[in-house]
């Protein structure tokens, strides 16, 4: 195949809305795209909506807007099953028509009491299938005023297996799925029925998602070769697991993908430290969007489940934001800073970035580290200057403050050099005018490297405070 036209492969990310997109669908979601995007292939999105109970517009907006944070944008939709209402009933009445499906007049009390004597006699709790055509069956008379719900007349005999492209081969009998409903009685789908319409009509060809639909496949399989649909492959993810080895919750700590842009987490780092959990490319554990298109390939997910690792997280987080621009940083960082009531503009901000970005793991620990230049100016207390300024030290400073006034050039190196000198000069060692000099200037007593601090307070600030010590 050549690279430039687009292949035939179509995935999709299909969440139901009915909360914040969580990790472990950002990470289906990573895959799905990822794999398209690997094929030159078509990302769609779809919102499974049919829950009305449960679905909001708000959860919608979180999935859009997280994905829009990852930069996962589907190639179509988002399509809205809500939307979609006639087409499924068109399939419902193609499939009774042509006998793939059939009315069902038993009540639920009917069915529970079939489940129970199923159960009672050890076997499988099912639908007996009273009302099922067979050839030479007569079928129970209708009862009065009662609507039916439409059942799918599943195979009864043989098994219906797939070769997941996680798991391996995996078959279930069809003597163990029941004819599942597909129609209630007022006429709305099913979940699983809807998906398998809009599988097929959106012609998906992979469809990867977590491995609590396992047990759904079969049924959707069976459902797609009775319309007479081409099977997409499909591939289960395994779940993610917490730090304790059990499934990821809140209990871990934040689990909506969007919390983590609150925490100040880089979307790149998000998406590297996301595919990695339960994908792998030898031992590469840092690598572009880019890469991770070029290399992503179903053989390389795991079959076993991922667990959660916030320090790596961390780790990745803190490569991301060293490895970039000062500048890039700044601007993210600055509404960080205006949350912190503090004044992004009061300093060269990417001069603090280029300051702090080696020691930061997170946006908000820049910002915070930001808020000695961006922030009020707290003079030291009467305590600390009591404690480390005794004339020695106010000696020092007003030697500092008339030399720092007549440097040429207000930069780090000089500023360092200064110090330095002065050191010497002195015979004293750096605490003796580096403590000093920041309580002084900053108010506090650890600062970064003391001479970038000078240079980006500006030679005004600093000679002003130190006057007023
Ligand atoms: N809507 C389902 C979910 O959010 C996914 C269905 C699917 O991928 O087939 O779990």
């Amino acid at each position: 195949m050549t690279t430039s036209t687009p292949s035939a492969v179509r995935t999709r990310f299909a969440p139901s809305p009915t909360g914040y997109l969580h990790l472990g669908g950002a990470r289906t979601a990573l895959f799905s795209w990822a794999f398209a995007r690997h094929h030159k292939g078509t990302f769609v999105l779809r919102i499974e909506d049919t829950d009305l109970e449960r679905s909001t517009p708000e959860a919608v907006q979180a999935i859009l807007d997280s994905m829009a944070w990852l930069d996962m944008q589907p190639d179509e939709g988002p399509f809205y099953q809500m939307q979609r209402m006639d087409r499924y009933r068109e399939v419902v009445r193609k499939m009774l028509a042509d006998g793939t499906a059939y009315h069902c007049y038993s009540s639920p009390e009917e069915v529970e009491a079939m489940r129970e004597k199923a159960r009672a006699a050890g076997l499988k709790p099912r639908y007996d299938g009273s009302w099922r055509p067979e050839p030479g069956k007569t079928l129970p008379p209708v009862p009065a005023g009662r609507k039916p719900v439409v059942r799918f007349k599943n195979p009864l005999e043989g098994a219906t297996g797939w070769n997941d492209l996680i798991k391996g081969h995996i078959s279930f009998d069809n003597s163990e799925l029941d004819d599942l409903v597909i129609a209630r009685p007022d006429g709305t789908p099913t979940y699983n029925f809807c998906v398998v319409v809009d599988d097929w009509d959106m012609k998906i060809t992979h469809v990867l998602r977590g491995d609590d639909h396992v047990n759904n496949t079969p049924r959707q399989i069976n459902i797609l070769r009775a319309l007479g649909a081409a099977l997409p492959e499909y591939g289960h993810v395994p779940m993610i697991l917490g730090p304790d080895g059990e499934k990821l919750s809140k209990r871990h700590g934040a689990v909506n993908v969007m919390e983590y842009d609150n925490e100040g987490y880089l979307p790149e780092a998000m998406v590297n430290y996301l595919a990695r959990l339960g994908w792998s490319h030898g031992n590469d554990e840092l690598f572009t969007r880019e890469q991770l298109v070029e290399w992503f390939d179903t053989r390389n997910l795991s079959k076993s489940a991922a667990q959660w690792d916030p320090k790596k997280l961390n780790w990745v987080n803190a490569h991301y934001i060293k490895a970039s621009g000062n500048a890039d940083l700044a601007e993210r960082v600055a509404p960080r800073i205006l949350k912190r009531q503090g004044n992004p503009q009061a300093v060269d901000l990417p001069a603090v970035m280029g300051l702090l970005k080696d020691r930061a793991e997170t946006l908000n620990q820049l910002a915070d580290g930001a808020m000695l230049f961006c922030g009020p100016y707290t003079p030291a207390s009467a305590e600390l200057r009591a404690e480390h300024l005794d004339e020695q030290a106010l000696a020092l400073l007003s030697s500092f403050e008339r030399q720092a006034r007549a440097l040429p050039a207000w930069t780090a190196e000089a500023l360092d050099a200064l110090i330095k000198s002065m050191l010497a000069e002195h015979g004293v060692k750096m605490p003796k005018l580096g403590l000093p000099l920041r309580l002084a200037v900053t108010g506090q007593k650890q600062t970064p490297a003391i001479g970038a601090v000078l240079a980006i307070l500006g030679r005004d600030l600093v000679l002003e405070r130190l006057a007023a010590v």
